[in-house]
């Protein structure tokens, strides 16, 4: 089989200014696209609709053009996997919500234990809801971090992550970031650490 081609991703929410974290990330990503021939992406995550600041996609761009990082594809730069802004993608990720509601994956509140047609009833009466990811308790989940080596996190530590909201009609970072890193073909994930707990409900969201 072919190698992969290198994609790797810098994808910032628009709550505010451009840290100084924040450029550390890209220029890792940076480096490491243009290391290995690969792709850079620049993708807007503004699922959180509560937090998003007018003008910090402009700022965070314009940052970037005077730190002379360059992105292949992304907003504001094109490419074949758009769009690239998350508020753009809401009906791709219904279907997937849509796909782990069938398959078991995952559950609306009280779904477990309600009859199905008392959902649809509740639906269709226009009531609120999320989607939640349905955790199997006692299972090690691997994850393969290049940096820390295999990191084991137990299953049963982890809660049932919402994944959408009904409200907004978006799903939140841990959905739409998996949908999109699979979609855009993302090979490698390089990201602050803080989000290594994260991780494993990833690799779960992955398989589900
Ligand atoms: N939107 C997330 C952030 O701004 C990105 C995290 C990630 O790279 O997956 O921190």
């Amino acid at each position: 089989m072919a190698e992969r081609k290198v994609r790797v991703r810098f994808a910032p929410s628009p709550t505010g200014a451009l840290h100084i974290g924040g450029v550390r990330t890209a220029l890792y990503n940076y480096l490491f696209a243009r290391q290995h021939g690969g792709d850079l992406i620049f993708r807007i995550e503004d699922t959180d609709s509560n937090r998003f600041v007018p003008g910090a996609e402009e700022y965070i761009l314009e940052s970037f053009k005077w730190l002379g990082i360059h992105f292949d594809e992304g907003v504001s730069f094109g490419g074949e996997c758009g769009p690239y802004r998350q508020s753009e993608r809401r009906e791709i990720y219904k279907k997937y919500v849509q796909v782990l509601l069938e398959n078991g994956k995952a559950y609306m509140r009280n779904s477990l234990t309600m009859p199905k047609e008392e959902v649809d009833a509740l639906i269709a009466e226009g009531k609120q809801y999320v989607v939640r990811f349905k955790i199997e308790p006692n299972e090690d989940v691997r994850v393969n971090d290049l940096i820390r080596g295999e990191v084991i996190i137990n299953s049963s530590i982890l809660d049932d992550k919402v994944l959408y909201k009904s409200a907004d009609e978006l799903p939140t970072y841990h959905l739409a970031n998996i949908v999109d890193d699979h979609l855009m073909e993302v090979s490698h994930v390089i990201r602050g650490e803080e989000w290594l707990p994260s991780a494993p409900l990833h690799v779960l969201l992955y398989r589900a």
